[in-house]
């Protein structure tokens, strides 16, 4: 029987930056992650970090590579009815965004880790959170086909959207808000340079695209699909001309294809479980809650409740008080929603829906214009995209 104050379940962001933070407040941990290292090192996903998810990347040591190889952006632009405008995020808020792929923040997670001494198992089976309920919880779980169990004070649940945490609660205690969007987004990512040197969200008859990046080097596009699409529907070809016609002129013309070396396809979904704590077991990240990614807010929000986790677990062993995670639920939820909200309004804003012809069309480009020429409205959509304070 091992024993651990606090027991992670998943290595992905949520749970990695948990163990440091916990580590750097002097709290220790086992971390328990169903795949093997490389799979969660594989995984493409986000690239658009906020200031507070730099800051708590930096309050924890790890940032280093993220400030020589991260590329900070002050704006974005948002392409509709054939030609681009410019949002200034920095001049509206005072802060930017920085592009450093999910992929090199798991990575630099891990490294820290690992240099840490601190303990993960990878490839664990059967991860169960046990006795939440009680004083006295434990999680099990099977290494090499041999069983363990690992008691503990506290569980994080950071284990994704199907994940066993949220499965383990009785259903009575929980209660679920979902929102399915009737479309999906196929990205690539290619060896090319970007577009743009800043991201482009473009509306346009055809459906949505984005543009956007990983580094100088390496670009990211996504175009709106069909939930019915397959990726082998979608040679190289056919995505980069849909996308050049989704696009204005300009960028159309700049843009560099090359072939892909990463091309998958996300359905878009908006889901949020309340509450985020049952007794000693904590949901965290997209174990708790998903958003659409066209906020660019789900690793960010992973972020912000483990910085709120953390805080209230250092108040406890420290202060010995029970307040922090008495109200970590109502905290991070709190935050949550205001993203689920500005991550459906940009969806809302910027796909073509089943009924967004005449009508649901021309609110779009109204919402649109009043963007671009409203400073009130760009600091509106300015200060959700850097990201809301903690
Ligand atoms: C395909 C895809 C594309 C995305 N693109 C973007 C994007 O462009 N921009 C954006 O902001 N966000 C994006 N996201 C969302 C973002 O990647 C997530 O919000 C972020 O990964 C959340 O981190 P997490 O640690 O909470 O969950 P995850 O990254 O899902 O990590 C959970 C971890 O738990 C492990 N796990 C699961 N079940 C178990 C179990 N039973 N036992 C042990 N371990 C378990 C998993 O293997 C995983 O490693 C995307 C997500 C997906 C799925």
């Amino acid at each position: 029987m091992l024993r651990t104050k606090v027991a992670i379940i998943g290595a992905g962001p949520a749970g990695l930056l948990l163990g440091q933070l916990l580590h750097a407040y002097g709290i220790d941990n086992i971390i328990l992650e169903r795949r093997d290292r490389g799979y969660v090192l594989a995984r493409i996903r986000a690239g658009v970090l906020e200031q507070g998810t730099v800051d708590l990347l930096d309050q924890v040591g790890v940032a280093a590579r993220l400030h020589r190889e991260g590329l900070i952006h002050d704006g974005i632009e948002l392409a509709f009815a054939g030609s681009r405008h410019r949002i200034d995020l920095k001049e509206a808020t005072g802060k930017s965004v920085t592009i450093y792929g999910q992929t090199e923040v798991t990575r630099d997670l891990m490294d820290a880790r690992d240099s840490c001494g601190l303990v993960t198992v990878y490839e664990a089976d059967q991860v169960e959170p046990l006795d939440f309920d009680s004083d006295h919880p434990r999680v099990s779980y099977a290494k090499d086909g041999i069983t363990h169990e690992i008691e503990c004070d506290f569980i994080a649940g950071c284990d994704g959207s199907h994940g066993i945490s949220r499965a383990s609660v009785k259903p009575s205690a929980i209660e679920t808000f979902e929102r399915i969007y009737p479309f999906g987004w196929l990205g690539i990512l290619s060896e090319t340079p970007p577009v743009s040197p800043e991201l482009i969200y473009s509306n346009h008859a055809r459906g949505f695209a984005l543009c956007t990046m990983r580094s100088m080097r390496r670009s990211r596009y996504y175009v709106q699909c069909s939930l019915d699409d397959h990726i082998d529907q979608w040679p190289d070809d056919r995505f980069w001309d849909e996308l050049k016609r989704r696009l204005d002129q300009e960028a159309a013309d700049k843009l560099v294809t090359g072939p892909s070396i990463e091309k998958s396809i996300a359905p878009l979904r908006s889901f949020v479980a309340e509450p985020m704590r049952f007794g000693r077991m904590f949901l965290a990240g997209d174990a708790a809650h998903i958003v659409p990614p066209t906020g660019a807010k789900g690793l960010n929000l992973a972020a912000s409740d483990v910085h709120y986790l953390s805080r209230a677990l250092q108040e406890y062993y420290d202060e010995k008080s029970s307040a922090g995670i008495d109200h970590y639920s109502e905290k991070a939820l709190s935050r949550v929603w205001k993203a689920v909200r500005f991550s459906w309004w940009m969806t809302a804003m910027m796909h073509r829906f089943p009924d967004t012809e005449g009508f649901g069309a021309k609110i779009q480009l109204a919402e649109l214009n009043y963007l671009v020429n409203s400073k009130a409205a760009a600091a509106s959509l300015s200060e959700n995209y850097v990201g809301l304070p903690y």
